[in-house]
């Protein structure tokens, strides 16, 4: 059997007890070196083999498995954050199905959850925004056409840019394009959740000298909008003058 673990954004206590559970029974592991917080792996057993998949081909990484499935071994395959977001994982998905071998997807915290955390951010604010675009600039991997970030920026929701943060000139220049002006609020966080992180707030136009002063331009996520200002509505969920499945409203 081959799990997918998301090994969450950095902390080694950030990684979902399933997911814990997965890594200490493991006679494989393959971990997303470039990312993943080695000291995760203290919980492997002392047998366990472990490969660092930053030094591995996809073709690689599947022979590892294959060897392990033939001799009936349990592989964990340790992606950063949760697998589902800028993972690789579906094509690992498809080459296991082809073989013929099944695996289960274990979630996990995404460096989008713990970028919001460092800044006690709520990506959903009732009046400002209630809709989160999880995107990227186009760098080596190509962004579809329909995709471009100041298309995106037309609708002026909260945007979460990962794999951006050595483009910073580049994203200011196309989310001007859109909703945002040099004034929209934007932040910075660098290793979220890591004993290093760094957090850094200031404007969309201060965007490029911000990060450059702080030394950012990798591991980062470049998070925009109004959320991260101080205007909002309060919720309807706990309105006390607004009924509920749970709880009526008082007069
Ligand atoms: N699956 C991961 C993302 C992998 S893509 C997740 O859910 O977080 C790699 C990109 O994610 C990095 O270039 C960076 O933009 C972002 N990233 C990963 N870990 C991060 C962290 N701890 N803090 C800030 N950004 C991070």
């Amino acid at each position: 059997m081959v799990y997918f673990v998301g090994a969450g954004s950095g902390a080694p206590d950030l990684i979902t007890v399933r997911g814990e559970r997965l890594l200490k029974e493991a006679d494989v592991v393959i971990y997303a070196g470039s990312l993943v917080n080695p000291a995760l792996l203290s919980v492997c057993k002392e047998e366990t083999e472990i490969y660092d998949s930053a030094k591995m081909t996809l073709e690689e990484v599947i022979d590892v498995i294959k060897e392990a499935e033939k001799s009936g071994r349990m592989t964990v395959r340790l992606h950063t954050g949760d697998p589902s977001i800028y993972g690789a994982i579906r094509e690992q998905m498809d080459a296991l199905k082809a073989c013929g071998i099944s695996w289960e997807v274990c979630p996990g915290v995404s460096s989008m959850s713990a970028a919001a955390a460092a800044l006690s951010l709520e990506y959903t604010l009732p009046g400002v925004s209630q809709t989160v675009i999880v995107s990227r600039i186009a760098g080596r991997t190509p962004v579809p056409e329909k995709e471009e970030l100041a298309k995106l920026a037309a609708i002026g929701a909260t945007l979460v840019l990962f794999l951006s943060s050595g483009y910073t000139k580049e994203v200011r220049e196309e989310l001007l394009k859109g909703a945002y002006t040099e004034e929209t609020k934007c932040a910075l966080v660098y290793k979220a959740s890591w004993p290093e992180q760094k957090v850094v707030r200031t404007t969309l136009g201060a965007l490029p000298e911000a990060a450059e002063e702080a030394g950012i331009n990798k591991t980062a996520l470049i998070i925009v909008g109004d959320v991260l200002g101080d205007d909002y509505e309060l919720s309807k969920l706990y309105d006390a003058h607004f009924s509920t499945g749970y709880r009526d409203a008082k007069d």
